[in-house]
């Protein structure tokens, strides 16, 4: 671990004595004081400044670098997805909390009227708005499955697609790793359950070189999804018992609670069998996804190189800026 992020994440226990001192400033706080990232007024949602985002597109370049040769299909989709699809999908099962709805405004002139009556009031004016047939992307992903399902069964040696999308989740914090709109690049694999465990595989081995590569701590750990609720907890121990999901994680906010930067998922049949993905045989589809969080992997070399990009380690910038 590299001295100047283990003495950030220590506490200030001298300046905690000095009631004087200034409260020390967050790695958040430090993030838009140098205006990486800019401030809304709402946790979670950033602007992002031209530095931050030639890591993020650097970032998506190396990532095709390495996938490159294995010649997937690129397909890219709005933020946003047919709400139809992503009921079906089974998000809400699982996820309730994190779901975000686009609703818009379906009055006639009166309701108009009392809208605005209601801003002026600093009332609710929302009453009036329905659910659009749009949903907000909550994993790139998600949109694909309907896609590939129309396409009709699997070739033989089943199918590889390159995805990137801003993801939206209803997570609101004060850590910067935790946003609610960010953006994820994925490659998906479909086939047979050897074919998306082989490709699971080859991904962790690439994630992990890739990141100790750009010099960052790393730790692979079986993790599980943030589901909702009571019924939630035994999805969780069922995903660990069958590690169905890794994590690449870097501290990042602090040494205890490492961030989940890259995620490794075998989704066994579950999408398959949700959307009527067929093997060329016939048989359901088994896939899995590998999916990078481009802000947090931004967000750990930040941290672990500064926040100078023009001082990061030359072979570091090398690999990012070519
Ligand atoms: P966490 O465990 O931190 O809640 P997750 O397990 O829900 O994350 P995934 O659903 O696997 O994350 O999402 C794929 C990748 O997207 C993660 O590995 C991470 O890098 C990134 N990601 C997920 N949630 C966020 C977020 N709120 N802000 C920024 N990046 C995120
Ligand atoms: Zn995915
Ligand atoms: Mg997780």
């Amino acid at each position: 671990m590299d001295q100047s992020l283990s003495s950030d994440l220590l506490p200030a226990a001298a300046e905690a004595i000095d009631d004087a001192a200034p409260a020390p400033r967050s790695f958040l706080d430090n993030l838009f004081d140098r205006g990486l990232l800019i401030r809304t007024g709402v946790d979670g949602l950033y602007g992002r400044s031209g530095a931050f985002e030639s890591v993020v597109e650097a970032l998506d370049r190396l990532v095709s670098r390495i996938g490159g040769a294995d010649g997937a299909e690129a397909l890219r989709f709005p933020p946003g997805m047919a709400r139809s699809s992503f009921e079906r999908s089974g998000y809400l099962k699982g996820f309730p909390h994190l779901a975000g709805t686009v609703h818009s405004f379906c009055g006639n002139e009166a309701d108009h009227a009392r809208l605005l009556a209601c801003l002026d009031a600093g009332e609710d004016w929302t009453a009036k708005q329905a659910a659009t047939d749009i949903v907000l992307t909550p994993a790139a992903c998600y949109p694909l499955y309907p896609v590939a399902a129309a396409r009709g069964r699997l070739p033989e040696g089943g199918l590889l697609f390159d995805l990137q999308s801003y993801c939206f989740r209803h997570e609101p914090s004060l850590e910067p790793t935790r946003m609610q709109l960010f953006r994820m690049r994925e490659y998906v694999r479909m086939g047979t359950p050897e074919q998306v465990l082989a490709f699971r595989e080859l991904w962790l081995t690439r994630g992990t070189k890739m990141m100790s590569d750009l010099g960052l701590p790393l730790a692979i750990d079986p993790a599980n999804d943030p589901f909702f609720g009571r019924a939630g907890k035994m999805l969780a121990n069922n995903q660990r018992a069958q590690a169905l999901k890794f994590e690449l994680n870097v501290p990042v906010n602090s040494e205890d609670k490492p961030t989940a930067c890259l995620s490794f998922n075998y989704h066994q049949d579950h999408f398959g069998t949700t959307w009527g993905i067929a093997q060329a045989d016939g048989s359901v589809a088994h896939t899995a996804c590998v999916g990078f969080g481009l802000e947090r992997i931004t967000l750990a070399l930040l941290r672990h190189h500064g926040l100078d990009l023009d001082a990061w380690p030359a072979d570091v910038r090398a690999q990012l800026f070519g």
